[in-house]
């Protein structure tokens, strides 16, 4: 029997509401804030470890609350330094988040559901079923578990996070943008929103509600085709969301908040590796202030592309630059443990 199913997920409360079970249950409102310190700033895990709590208090606390803490569950180091883990939710379900190190950056790449209900075709996550959405504290937890990592491993602290792991994050929107607002508040991690960026492979709704949001983090749109044919063919969503549907969303976007967009852009061998692609592109890029990040391809095993050859890369990479547009290609990272990007899947049946 599970002990805890009556208990309340205390990260689930408010600063307010959690003074005011405080209050009810006859102690003092600034123990609550104590407790709320403890589990955002200090990123607690247990009451025990809140030393300055009576015993007695803690005890109550263990009896009424639970912390969902997410927990590693293993951890696999690329010869690249990049690190990929496995976390553990207290339900028992497993998502990945990925640690990668380069000279200017540590960034931390989270999960924000558990599988995917998306079915890109190049995509590992995209071959498993959605399980759950996160909520904001497991996507949260992440972050703290991994900037963790980079200090204990390269004595660095986080400075960049990507919502690239698995699931959509637009389809998570409110625990998405909650899990944000602890990650930059005061009293959380306090990082800027600008070090933050979400990816979507492009639901044009969700776009327009982060514009009616007025978000100050990045926004990253998985693109990988400019043409509406091919998009579906890899992207099944983009059958509801297509380029012209997106394009005026991300106006839309672009006018509400003034952020520019950046167009993940992953390269395929004989697929989307022309300068007729690159043209389609270059088109696309005019509709929003943006960047452009080629990525280089990692194979998975059940899915038939391949990554493209590195001269055709970088024909595709100049013709953008000439056009005025900022391009960068992205070498893959963690590619020898399957951490780099479209990799993320765990074997549940195995759990
Ligand atoms: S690329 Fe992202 S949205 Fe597409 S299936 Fe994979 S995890 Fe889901």
């Amino acid at each position: 029997m599970n002990h805890n199913i009556h208990k309340t997920d205390i990260r689930s409360l408010s600063l307010d509401e959690l003074k005011n079970r405080f209050l009810a249950l006859g102690e003092k409102a600034f123990r609550a804030n104590q407790v709320y310190e403890w589990l955002w700033k200090k990123s607690a895990f247990s009451f025990d470890e809140m030393s300055n709590l009576s015993k007695p208090l803690r005890e109550k606390l263990n009896e009424l609350f639970v912390i969902n803490a997410v927990q590693v569950n293993t951890s696999q180091f690329s010869a690249d330094k990049t690190i990929k883990n496995t976390f553990i939710l207290h339900d028992k379900h497993l998502i990945e988040g990925v640690l990668i190190p380069t000279t200017e950056r540590m960034t931390a790449c989270v999960s924000s559901q558990v599988g995917c209900s998306l079915t890109c075709k190049f995509c590992a996550t995209g071959y498993m079923e959605r399980k759950r959405n996160l909520n904001a504290d497991e996507i949260y937890d992440q972050v703290v578990l991994i900037d963790k990592q980079a200090k204990e491993h390269y004595g660095i602290p986080l400075s960049n996070i990507v919502y690239m792991g698995m699931g959509e994050p637009l389809l998570n929107y409110s625990n998405v943008l909650k899990s944000i607002d602890r990650i930059t508040a005061e009293d959380g991690l306090n990082m800027s929103y600008k070090r933050i960026t979400v990816s979507t492979a492009g639901i044009a709704k969700m776009i327009k509600k982060l514009g009616d949001d007025d978000v100050k983090f990045n926004l990253a749109l998985s693109l990988h085709a400019a043409n509406d044919s091919k998009r579906n063919e890899i992207m099944p969503i983009n059958e509801q969301n297509s380029l012209a549907a997106l394009a005026e969303a991300l106006k839309y976007y672009f006018a509400k908040t003034k952020n520019p967009v950046t167009y993940e852009y992953i390269i395929f061998n004989n697929f989307n590796d022309e300068l007729e692609d690159a043209k389609e592109l270059a088109r696309f890029c005019k509709h929003v202030p943006c960047k452009v990040n080629i990525i280089e391809y990692n194979p998975i095993a059940f899915a038939d592309f391949m990554n493209a050859a590195v001269d055709k890369t970088e024909i595709f990479a100049n013709y953008l630059k000439k056009q005025g547009i900022i391009t960068n290609i992205r070498r893959s990272r963690g590619k020898d443990i399957d951490a780099a990007c479209g990799q993320l899947a765990v074997k549940e049946e195995n759990k």
